[in-house]
């Protein structure tokens, strides 16, 4: 199989199951030996006709999908649509709302929701490795539509704890590298400095607006301010980095997704960073690297959609 390099070459390519099957058994099992996800067993057959296999050892329910073991498990959505719908999200620059996903692969938008919002979770970056060198932070607020929404939702929104519709998220970006972003409950000292610590290694030249929550760094990090009610650039010292991630990500959220309840914000911002953090991958590298990520994981329709969890932090109430 020729990796494809566009969106049609995608489709045609991901249309023949037998590409498909090749290309997930080769980003799970690299050296091409498909394994049983229940007893780890090698000794599987392929059912072509079924598109399952079959292992030998010894338990019950020894058939077993592509999908068992990654964020596909339990769908009914054909791979190829999974596949060509990760394609879409991760290349579209201003993202992909689920309506055209769905009109795109003839889904309902339910379906199709609740498929982006799987392919989102796979975008999380779950790295720990502290960002260094140059180092912008700044806070945005996202959100602030409610006028535009059902009569539900909106209470939903405004009865949430903290700011109302609008939403306080961190931004932290090593200038010329990744990004990490986060809904943060307020934008307090200890909100704010806490996520600094946590992604930027100390010692690092950090560089913020003169919001007083950030006082307090010059002890951890080289700290400069830039007043912004004075001006916005003095030599190395601004935040313009971060300025254009936020405008990046207010165009996408504003203009393709309409508005975002504050309780799925974080999947659009980790949708949004995967984008940023991989701009210099071809568009076949970032959807491989995306599909890799979907291995090991699983998002139940209830955490999807927050039932027991309170809608603000996400946690359970
Ligand atoms: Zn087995």
């Amino acid at each position: 199989m020729e990796a494809p390099k566009t969106l049609q070459e995608a489709i045609v390519c991901f249309s023949d199951f037998e590409n498909c099957r090749r290309f997930v058994v080769a980003i799970r099992w690299p050296d091409g030996k498909v394994r049983c996800p229940q007893c780890g067993s090698d000794k599987v057959t392929y059912l072509a006709a079924a598109k399952l296999y079959k292992c030998y050892g010894d338990h019950p329910k020894p058939k077993f999908s592509l999908k068992v073991g990654t964020i596909m498990e339990d769908s009914p959505i054909s791979i190829d649509k999974w596949l060509t719908a990760m394609w879409l999200i991760v290349n579209c620059k201003n993202g992909i709302s689920s309506c055209e996903i769905a009109r795109a692969l003839g889904l309902t938008q339910k379906t199709a929701w609740f498929l982006d919002h799987r392919i989102r979770m796979a975008l999380h970056s779950g790295s720990f490795e502290k960002l260094s060198g140059h180092v912008e932070v700044d806070e945005t607020f996202i959100g602030g539509k409610a006028r535009n929404m059902h009569v539900e939702k909106r209470q939903r929104r405004i009865t949430g704890t903290g700011s109302k519709d609008k939403v306080p998220v961190i931004g932290i970006l090593e200038r010329g590298g990744k990004v990490r972003t986060a809904v943060v409950p307020n934008r307090r000292k200890k909100a704010l400095q806490s996520k600094v610590r946590e992604h930027v290694e100390a010692g690092s030249a950090l560089y913020s607006d003169a919001l007083l929550s950030y006082e307090g760094l010059a002890g951890e990090y080289a700290h400069q301010v830039i007043d912004h009610a004075v001006s916005y650039v003095d030599g190395n010292v601004h935040t313009n980095g971060l300025e254009n991630f936020w405008s990046l990500l207010k165009r996408s959220i504003s203009g393709t997704y309409v508005s975002v309840e504050p309780y799925h914000l974080f999947r659009y911002l980790d949708e949004q960073s995967y984008r940023f953090n991989n701009r210099k991958m071809d568009d076949f590298d970032r959807f491989k690297m995306a599909a890799e990520q979907m291995i090991g994981k699983r998002l139940t329709w209830n955490q999807a959609t927050g039932k027991g969890l309170d809608l603000q932090t996400r946690l359970p109430n």
